[in-house]
């Protein structure tokens, strides 16, 4: 079992703390250095970037890593058009007029201001599970254990596409406009001696790839940027989320679109859905009914098409009608929208 297992186990059993073990925080000079250390520790170190989620689960004592390495001195913070450092906060994504509006939209829908200015977008993306069961005292697939307790339980914020075993859902709001914006994620990997650039919809670890991980990066792999293509001629993009409350809430749905428009005809299309898959979900069909057509006719297609092949667990039947409304939103605006 593994030392993050292991040590879920011990804290999970112990409801209530609200302490910190002690641990060595390693202040790295650079990106090499910062990877070094988490390689070095290996399962005994953590990578700390705003703190919003691993703060958390070091203070409730959820993990206990001995050795924490502080990435925002590292990280760069920069917010550019083509460019967003994985270290620039969610806050600055939300304000940035540089950067779809997409993006914008779902980065301004990320919890509360405070929460806002702390996290940083590579948290952001690369955040853990937010299933009750796996974040409560229960000992599921995805900490260690051996079996999902959502499904034997309440499944009201789980998954209608994807799961398997495990049916938690993306947590991200700016990861799901992202992955429509055909965003890359560039990663620095030390073994790999520098940066290689994969599209972002890569690094989304389903349950089948691994279900005790959201992501893909290895131990000493870093996010370090996102990288956005060049604005194409006649694109627009849009985000809705759905949640029990306004602020300070996860999605119970999202979606995110991106066209490229020439006149009222639709050329190319990204559909994506969050909160109903254990990563961004592409809903394809939905692209391809609206690929090539006059958009505002091909809507109602759109709309039937993206719920195609969700398989509803006994409480989240009511996520298809989500699903359905708001991508009817998303591209109503994007049909009224100027390019
Ligand atoms: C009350 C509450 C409400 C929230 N609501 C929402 C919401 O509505 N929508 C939403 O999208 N999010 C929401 N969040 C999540 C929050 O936005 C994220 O926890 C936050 O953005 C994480 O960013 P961070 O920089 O604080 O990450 P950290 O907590 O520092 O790190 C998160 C994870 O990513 C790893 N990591 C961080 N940066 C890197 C990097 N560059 N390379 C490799 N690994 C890295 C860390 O090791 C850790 O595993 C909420 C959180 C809270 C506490
Ligand atoms: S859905 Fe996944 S995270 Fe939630 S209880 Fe089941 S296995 Fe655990």
């Amino acid at each position: 079992m593994s030392f993050f297992a292991a040590s879920r186990l011990t804290a999970k059993s112990q409801i209530g703390i609200d302490e910190p073990a002690s641990f060595r925080l390693l202040q790295p000079k650079s990106l090499e250095e910062a990877a070094r250390m988490l390689e070095e520790h290996g399962a005994a170190a953590v990578a700390l970037a705003g703190g919003c989620d691993v703060l958390e689960k070091i203070k409730t004592q959820w993990i206990r890593p001995g050795f924490v390495v502080n990435l925002k001195p590292v990280l760069a913070k920069d917010v550019a058009a083509e460019k967003i450092g994985a270290g620039a906060t969610v806050a600055q994504v939300a304000k940035s007029e540089l950067l779809p509006a997409a993006l914008r939209q779902a980065a301004v829908r990320v919890a509360t201001p405070q929460i806002r200015n702390m996290g940083t977008l590579g948290g952001n993306i690369l955040q853990d599970s937010r299933c009750p069961y796996y974040r409560g005292p229960w000992h599921c697939y995805r900490a260690g254990g051996l079996t999902c307790d959502a499904v034997r339980g309440y499944t009201h914020e789980h998954a209608l596409f994807g799961g398997e075993r495990c049916f938690t859902v993306t947590p991200s709001d700016t990861a799901v406009a992202l992955v429509a914006l055909a965003a890359e994620a560039e990663i620095f990997s030390l073994r790999e001696g520098g940066v290689r650039r994969v599209p972002l919809s890569d690094i989304f670890a389903l349950p089948s790839y691994d279900i005790t991980r959201m992501h893909k990066l290895k131990q000493d792999e870093l996010l370090t940027s996102v990288l956005l293509p060049a604005k194409k001629p006649g694109a627009r993009s849009s985000f809705r989320k759905a949640a029990m409350r306004e602020a300070w809430d996860f999605a119970l749905a999202s979606v995110a679109v991106e066209c490229v428009m020439e006149g009222e005809v639709c050329r190319d299309v990204r559909v994506v859905l969050g909160a109903v898959a254990p990563v961004p979900w592409r809903a394809t069909r939905a692209e391809e009914a609206l690929r090539g057509g006059k958009l505002r006719d091909r809507i109602e297609d759109a709309v039937r098409a993206s719920v195609e092949g969700a398989e509803a667990l006994p409480h989240n039947h009511y996520k298809i009608g989500l699903i359905k409304n708001l991508v009817r939103e998303c591209l109503e605006e994007v049909a009224q929208a100027k390019a």
